[in-house]
C-alpha cells in the first residue's frame, strides 16, 4: 500500500463545486483529503456555483442521464467525465398502502435503499462519491471506520475500482456484515471496542497513513452522496417535495444531506418551494440526538451504545447539532424506539409491503409509528420514510421471532395433516389475540 499524494488534481471547468468552506466559521478551503477547519475545529462542507448549476441543468438534462446516482453529477463533488458508476441509486420509492393503513396514513411512501447497489444499503450512494473523489485526488489506499454497511461499500466499490482497501470495524458486528466486507478480498481489521473506539483509532491512522479514510479525511466529498436520497425522491414524486420525511440518525450526517438536496433543488429552480418536515429515528439503546432533541438541549452527551440497530451505534455523532436544527425549525420531531419495538416493526414492513429491512429500517419504521400514534405526523401529509439496508444482513435479530417452517414427508397426507395443524394454531393465535 503506497502513501498518496494530497495535491488537488485540477478541478475541470465542467465542475460545478467550488472548495470546501467552514460550516461553523466560513473559512474556505481548497478542495484537498481535509474534514476540519484548521482555525475552529468545526466541519468542512462542499460548496457549488448554483448560478452555474441553475445554468446547466434542467428536469429534461436529469432525466436523460445514467439511471444511478450519477444523473445528478452536477451536484456531486467530482471532476471526472468517468465516475465508479456500479449502478449505485434509482432505488425504487414505492407507495406503501397497506402498511399505510395499518397506521392510519393516507400517502406513506417507501425509499427502498434495501436493493441499492451493489450492497444493499444506502452507504453504496456516499462511498461511490468518495472513491471516485479518492481516485482524482490520487489515493490508491482507501478506508474506511464503519458500522457494518460502510465496510461492504468500500470494499466492493474498492474492488471494482482497483483501490488497495483496508477497513475497520467493531468485533460485535452482525455475520453478515463481516462475511459481506471479507468477500471483496480487503484488509478488515476486528477492532475489540465499540464504533467511537474504532473511529478514534482510524484519526489516527488517517494522520500517520497517507490512506482515504471515505468517511475521515474525505468526509466532504462522502457526505454529498447521501443528498441523492433528496434529489431521487423528488424526482419519483413527479419533481415535487413530500410534506413529511422520517429517516434514521446515526452520526445524523444522512439526515442533514436529504435537507441539503431539497434546499439545492429549490435554489436551482427545478421545484417549487415547500415546507418539508424532518423527524429523525434512533435505537433507544443509543439515542444520544433524540434525548437531546426531547430535553430542549442543543448539544448532545454521548453514550455506550447498547442495541440490536449496530448500523446505528454511534454514541458520539459528528453531525447532531445540525441534525436537532433541522428536525426544531422544520417542525419535525426525533424520536426513540426499543429493541422489541425495532423488531415488530421489521416484522410490519415485512407482512405490509414485502420488504426485508435491517435493525436500521426497523428503526425508522417503528419510530413512524410511534409519531403517527402520538399525531405528530399528520395523516393527510404525503410522508416519505428512508429504508436504508437490508434485512438478510442482519439475520441474528429476527431469528428467533420469524417463526419456523413446517417439515413435512414427501407425501399428500402429510402435507395436509401439517396444514391443519397450522391452520388450528393461527386460530388459537387470533382467539389469544381477542380475548
Ligand atoms: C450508516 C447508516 C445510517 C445512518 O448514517 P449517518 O449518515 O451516519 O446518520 C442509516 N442506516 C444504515 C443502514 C446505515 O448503515
Ligand atoms: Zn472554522
Amino acid at each position: 500500500m503506497t502513501q498518496a499524494t494530497q495535491s488537488p488534481t485540477k478541478v475541470d471547468s465542467k465542475a460545478s463545486f467550488t472548495g470546501l468552506k467552514c460550516k461553523e466559521c466560513g473559512t474556505e478551503y481548497e478542495a484537498t483529503a481535509i474534514h476540519v477547519c484548521e482555525l475552529c475545529f468545526g466541519p468542512l462542507e462542499v460548496s457549488y456555483d448554483y448560478s452555474a448549476i441553475a445554468r446547466r441543468v434542467t428536469r429534461a438534462t436529469i432525466e436523460a442521464g445514467p439511471k444511478s446516482i450519477w444523473r445528478y453529477r452536477d451536484f456531486l463533488p467530482v471532476a471526472t467525465d468517468n465516475p465508479i458508476d456500479v449502478g449505485t441509486g434509482m432505488t425504487p420509492l414505492l407507495q406503501a398502502n397497506r402498511l399505510a393503513r395499518r397506521l392510519g396514513l393516507k400517502k406513506l411512501y417507501i425509499k427502498n435503499d434495501a436493493v441499492n447497489m451493489p450492497t444493499l444499503s444506502f452507504k453504496d450512494r456516499v462511498v461511490s462519491v468518495a472513491l471516485t473523489r479518492a481516485k482524482e485526488l490520487g489515493f490508491t489506499t482507501v478506508s474506511c471506520a464503519s458500522t457494518g454497511n460502510l465496510a461492504n461499500s468500500t470494499a466492493a466499490i474498492a474492488a471494482h475500482a482497483g483501490l488497495d482497501c483496508c477497513v475497520f470495524i467493531p468485533s460485535d458486528l452482525e455475520a453478515g456484515k463481516v462475511l459481506g466486507t471479507l468477500i471483496y478480498g480487503p484488509t478488515v481489521m476486528s477492532v475489540q471496542g465499540n464504533y467511537d473506539q474504532v473511529n478514534r483509532l482510524c484519526c489516527e491512522v488517517a494522520n500517520t497513513y497517507g490512506w482515504g479514510f471515505v468517511n475521515i479525511n474525505l468526509r466532504p466529498y462522502y457526505s454529498e452522496g447521501s443528498k441523492t436520497l433528496g434529489y431521487e425522491v423528488v424526482e419519483q414524486l413527479g419533481w415535487e417535495l413530500p410534506d413529511h420525511i422520517v429517516a434514521p440518525l446515526a452520526s445524523g450526517s444522512l439526515f442533514t444531506k436529504i435537507h441539503k438536496g431539497f434546499q439545492e433543488f429549490i435554489k436551482v429552480g427545478l421545484i417549487e418551494d415547500k415546507h418539508v418536515r424532518f423527524s429523525g429515528a434512533q435505537a433507544e439503546g443509543c439515542s444520544p440526538i433524540a434525548k437531546a432533541f426531547q430535553e430542549g438541549r442543543d448539544f448532545i452527551t454521548p453514550v455506550k451504545p447498547n442495541t440490536i440497530a449496530k448500523s446505528l451505534a454511534i454514541g458520539n455523532p459528528a453531525d447532531a447539532v445540525y441534525a436537532l436544527e433541522i428536525a426544531r425549525k422544520t417542525g419535525g420531531n426525533i424520536e426513540s424506539v426499543n429493541d422489541a419495538e425495532i423488531i415488530e416493526a421489521i416484522k410490519l414492513l415485512a407482512e405490509t409491503e414485502g420488504i426485508f429491512t435491517e435493525t436500521a429500517g426497523g428503526t425508522t419504521i417503528a419510530v413512524l409509528k410511534k409519531l403517527v400514534e402520538a399525531g405528530k405526523i399528520d395523516p393527510e401529509e404525503t410522508t416519505v420514510a428512508y429504508i436504508t439496508g437490508n434485512g438478510l444482513k442482519t439475520q441474528e435479530a429476527v431469528q428467533e421471532y420469524a417463526g419456523q417452517p413446517l417439515t413435512i414427508e414427501a407425501k399428500l397426507d402429510s402435507f395436509e395433516r401439517a396444514l391443519e395443524r397450522s391452520r388450528t394454531l393461527e386460530r388459537l393465535d387470533w382467539q389469544q389475540v381477542s380475548v
